[in-house]
């Protein structure tokens, strides 16, 4: 098992800089929530990359740190220490504003729970990141997007008269549409049955491979981690484990060998 350990020197360097073919990278990253007895430490010392165009499921137990991970990452939480780097730049040191505007513009996001607007047409849905930030759609993105996540004959619909992939498969053309240099996407598959979550999974994995698409995953399911370049293994905050190629049953052992 690779087992990386952090013991050598648990700061980071005094000057990070990613891989120049990195689009998000994390330095020596600790957050703790709290303080004093109560204070609990969700990350600890996590550095790792992940390079453009690639797909990286982030897999652990529950509480492990898969979400704070994901959020710092992302920009909807800040660490404790250590830096985020989305494409080139430093998000840790941005003022909230600064940091909105990176969310919005260089990253994008897909929940288990769709979360898409019950009032507003699919295609509303898709184009409402871009109105809120007074920009224009592109038009031959948005049919690209469209077209590959094969929803053109829905958008008209709102998410009520849609199934769960369908509207899966709406949130993400919300997500992809503003061309994200990272989409985020936390148990994206978790509300699905498993032929849907199949197509959805092969999807983000063509949009890696095809069109450079960088995607990290948290994910429960050594399953859906199978579809990923990838696993990131977390166990109480540190970075325990990384497999290159996942299959579920490669998966499922290091998941049992970190229980064990
Ligand atoms: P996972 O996503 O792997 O289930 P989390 O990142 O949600 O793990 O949580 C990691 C640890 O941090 C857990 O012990 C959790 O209880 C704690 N934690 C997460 N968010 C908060 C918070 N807002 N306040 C206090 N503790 C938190």
């Amino acid at each position: 098992m690779n087992v990386r350990g952090h013991t050598a020197d648990p700061r980071p360097p005094a000057d990070p800089r990613p891989p120049q073919d990195a689009a998000a990278a994390a330095f020596g990253l600790t957050k703790t929530y709290g303080s004093g007895d109560t204070a609990v430490r969700a990350l600890r010392d996590v550095t790792v990359h992940f390079g453009r165009g690639t797909f990286t499921a982030v897999m652990g137990p529950s509480g492990s740190g898969k979400s704070t991970l994901m959020h710092c990452l992302a920009g909807l939480d800040r660490p404790s220490g250590g830096r985020v780097f989305i494409g080139e730049r430093d998000i840790t040191a941005l003022t909230d504003r600064d940091l909105t505007r990176v969310r919005r513009d260089r990253i994008g996001f897909v929940f288990q729970s769709f979360n898409l607007v019950p009032t507003l047409t699919a295609a509303q849905n898709i184009l409402l990141p871009l109105e809120l930030a007074g920009r224009r759609v592109e038009p031959p993105r948005l049919a690209h997007v469209v077209d590959e996540l094969q929803i053109r004959d829905r958008l008209d619909h709102r998410p009520s008269e849609l199934s769960g992939g369908q509207q899966q498969r709406v949130a993400i053309a919300r997500a992809l549409v503003t061309e994200p240099d990272v989409l985020f996407a936390d148990e994206p598959t978790g509300a699905l049955d498993s032929r849907t979550a199949a197509t959805l999974l092969n999807f983000l994995r063509t949009s890696c491979r095809e069109h450079g698409q960088t995607v990290v995953m948290v994910t429960h399911d050594p399953i859906a981690a199978s579809y990923a370049d990838r696993a990131l293994l977390l166990s109480d905050g540190r970075l325990v484990d990384e497999l290159d190629r996942p299959s579920a049953d490669t998966v499922l052992d290091a998941m049992r060998s970190l229980a064990a």
